[in-house]
């Protein structure tokens, strides 16, 4: 059977270390499962693999993702948390106490909080890679790096052709001289209102039936190629940034079959709250959010779901 707890918090974001922090200080002992590379990312999540966070309260000059994460991970620790540098692999929430397998460790907790983030979907395109132009111009967040000053007054481009994208190039016409929205069909997946509203921005300029076969350029992104997925023809467009917003994947596979989901594999709570259609299980953070998806929204709700826990475990004593 292993071991049991009264909390077990799965993930490493700002949503668990805040959830963390919040049930230790209320004397949960929060045992909290950071994983080993899960997701691919290391403990810590999607803020590790960032540099400046510019947005995040509290932080007047930025401060880099990874030492904001280590922050919060101290945070955690200071107040009692237990972290266990593991994945867990499954859960089984048909009953109470709930069962957790990670990797060399099972046991049951009394509430779980899920807080195992999305990973932004990327292309891997010649010059896009890590250690190429990935993260020197481009992104997979426009309302994270765009306000960067290497993106000022200059030409930009975003591909996709849903929400994401429609919202992401009209936030970046405030600062870039022109907009190239590349999308690999003739028609967009956005709603009405939000390509209404980027069809009529004079900043955009919409390429259609393109897609991206390179990224250019020396230390920062100097140009991309794209090609015309009907005639092949290629072109080069100048741009200084490059942002990816086609489409995230929240972190539940290891979920399946066990707590709601929706149709894009996102965790389903109910309005106002954290709560999932399992009584006990909170959900936090990126997992459940596709619209927000940001570091101080992803703690806020890991506040939300550590007083909640906090509530069931008092009505449920
Ligand atoms: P995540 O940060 O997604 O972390 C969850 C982590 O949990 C995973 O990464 C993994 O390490 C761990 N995990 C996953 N599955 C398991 C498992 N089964 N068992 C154990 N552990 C597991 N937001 C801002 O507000 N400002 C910014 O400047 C900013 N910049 C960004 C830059 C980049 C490149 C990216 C990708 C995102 C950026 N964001 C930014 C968005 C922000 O990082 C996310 O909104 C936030 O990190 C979400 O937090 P989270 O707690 O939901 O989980
Ligand atoms: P979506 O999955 O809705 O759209 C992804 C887009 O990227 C699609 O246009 C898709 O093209 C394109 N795409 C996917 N893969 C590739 C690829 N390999 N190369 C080129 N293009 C690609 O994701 P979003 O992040 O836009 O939205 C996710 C959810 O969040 C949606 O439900 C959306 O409504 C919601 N949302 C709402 C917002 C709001 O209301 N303000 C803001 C942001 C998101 P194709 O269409 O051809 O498949």
């Amino acid at each position: 059977m292993g071991e049991h707890h009264k909390l077990v918090i799965i993930g490493s974001g700002p949503a668990a270390h805040t959830a963390a922090i919040y049930a230790a200080r209320a004397q949960l002992e929060p045992v909290l499962f950071e994983g080993f590379m899960a997701a691919g990312v290391a403990a810590g999540g999607q803020l590790t693999t960032t540099t400046d966070v510019e947005n995040f309260p509290g932080f007047p000059e930025g401060i880099m993702g990874p030492e904001l994460m280590d922050g919060m991970r101290a945070q955690s620790v200071r107040f009692g948390t237990t972290i266990h540098t593991e994945t867990v692999n499954s859960v089984d929430l048909s009953e109470r106490p709930f069962k957790f397998s990670a990797d060399g460790r099972d046991g049951t907790a009394d509430v779980i909080i899920i807080s195992t983030g999305a990973t932004a979907k990327r292309l891997y395109a010649p010059g896009c890679n890590d250690g190429e132009l990935w993260q020197r111009g481009i992104s997979a967040c426009a309302v994270c790096d765009g306000a960067l000053p290497i993106y000022r007054d200059k030409p930009l481009a975003v591909i996709g052709g849903g929400d994401s994208a429609m919202e992401e190039a009209s936030f970046l016409t405030k600062y870039a001289s022109k907009v190239y929205v590349i999308v690999r069909r003739d028609v967009l997946r956005a709603s009405k209102i939000m390509q209404d509203r980027a069809l009529a921005n004079p900043k955009i300029e919409f390429v259609w039936s393109h897609g991206l076969v390179s990224a250019h350029g020396g230390d920062l992104l100097e140009r991309i190629r794209v090609k015309s997925n009907k005639t092949g023809e290629e072109k080069d467009l100048d741009v200084a940034g490059l942002f990816f917003a086609i489409g995230h994947v929240p972190n539940t596979e290891f979920l399946a079959g066990q707590v709601e989901l929706d149709e894009d594999k996102y965790i389903v709570t109910k309005p106002d709250s954290t709560a999932t259609n399992i009584p006990g299980v909170f959900a936090a953070g990126d997992v459940q959010d596709k619209k927000w998806r940001q570091a101080i929204t992803a703690a806020g709700t890991g506040c939300m779901a550590a007083l909640e826990a906090e509530h069931f475990l008092v009505a449920n004593a």
